[in-house]
């Protein structure tokens, strides 16, 4: 999580919302990839942290099943992200802070836990959630 808190500070940094990700592969600790939100930097609305994060663990496993990996994350994740867990077969999500406007992971919605889908990731949510909600209200009040 301290590694997604530090791609969370560089979205922020780039005057993006400040949401961090790291996937983490099979042994639970090597990193395989990282993403911050890039929506205005690049101005592309599928570019939050977990989709580029997911992206790139998979271009360098060479394959799309990140099966045995887990995802960390500042924010719980959006409908969009959610999805793109579940179709990465992605084995845990962690996550910081809830999203109670738009989270898809336990608060508006539950698709990564959803029984009708055939994969569900586990779900370990409240880690660090102070410091990254902290971020989010940081960077809102500054505007
Ligand atoms: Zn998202």
């Amino acid at each position: 999580m301290r590694l997604a808190l530090d791609e969370a500070g560089r979205a922020a940094r780039g005057g993006d919302v400040p949401v961090g990700a790291v996937v983490l592969a099979a042994d639970g600790t090597t990193v395989l990839a990282a993403g911050h939100n890039e929506r205005e930097a690049t101005g592309d609305p599928t570019a939050h942290a977990e989709v580029l994060a997911v992206r790139r663990a998979a271009a360098r496993l060479g394959e799309w099943r990140l099966a045995g990996c887990t995802l960390v994350v500042t924010l719980e994740p959006c409908t969009m992200c959610a999805g793109a867990l579940v179709q990465s077969r992605v084995d845990r999500v962690v996550y910081g802070a809830r999203d109670d406007k738009a989270g898809a992971a336990g608060s508006l919605w539950d698709v990564v836990r959803d029984r009708r889908l055939n994969h569900r990731p586990e779900v370990i949510e409240g880690v660090l959630a102070g410091e990254c909600a902290a971020l989010l209200t940081d960077f809102f009040r500054a505007r």
